[in-house]
């Protein structure tokens, strides 16, 4: 099993999406293991945007992120990161798949409803930046209908 990060960002709440955004997700086979609102502060913004540090696109996108609640997801599944990334669609709204969250919700280059972990160490470091106190495990029964018990879930 694969963990990764999700955040609905704060377009997608404030366009009244997140529980669609969400169900997608949800309704692929994902399990819920972490969920949480909250505001996100600059220090993490900061923390978790690392990497674009150097960006023209950087400053806008904190200033976004920050502005208003945000919702962090963490979701489990085998193959979970690619899983969502392809639910997630490509990273300008106008481009974006039909059928993928920005294709289908979307048009905007910046405000793109959506973020996921692009890999297996985003997702761990990500995890840990918003989910510090750690994710919630229970026995999820749907697994044994959304894989195959002999063949995938023996493989995990
Ligand atoms: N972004 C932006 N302008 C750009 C490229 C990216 O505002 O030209 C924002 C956008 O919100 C995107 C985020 O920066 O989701 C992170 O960019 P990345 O390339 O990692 O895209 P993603 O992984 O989210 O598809
Ligand atoms: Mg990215």
């Amino acid at each position: 099993m694969e963990r990764t990060l999700i955040l609905l960002k704060p377009d997608a709440l404030q366009r009244g999406l997140a529980g669609e955004i969400l169900a997608r997700f949800e309704k692929k086979g994902l399990k819920i293991v972490g969920l949480k609102l909250m505001k996100m502060s600059a220090e993490l913004a900061a923390k978790h945007y690392e990497a674009h540090k150097a960006r023209p696109f950087y400053p806008g996108l904190v200033k976004f992120m920050t502005s208003s609640p945000i919702v962090a997801i963490a979701l489990e599944g085998i193959g979970a990161i690619k899983i969502c990334r392809n639910l997630m669609g490509a990273t300008f709204g106008a481009d974006a798949a039909a059928g993928t969250i920005r294709g289908d919700f979307g048009v905007s280059r910046s405000f793109n409803l959506v973020h996921g972990s692009d890999g297996p160490e985003a997702a761990a470091r990500e995890l840990g930046l918003f989910f510090p106190e750690g994710l919630v495990d229970f026995e999820f029964g749907a697994y044994r209908w959304i894989y195959d018990p002999d063949e995938e879930l023996k493989k995990g």
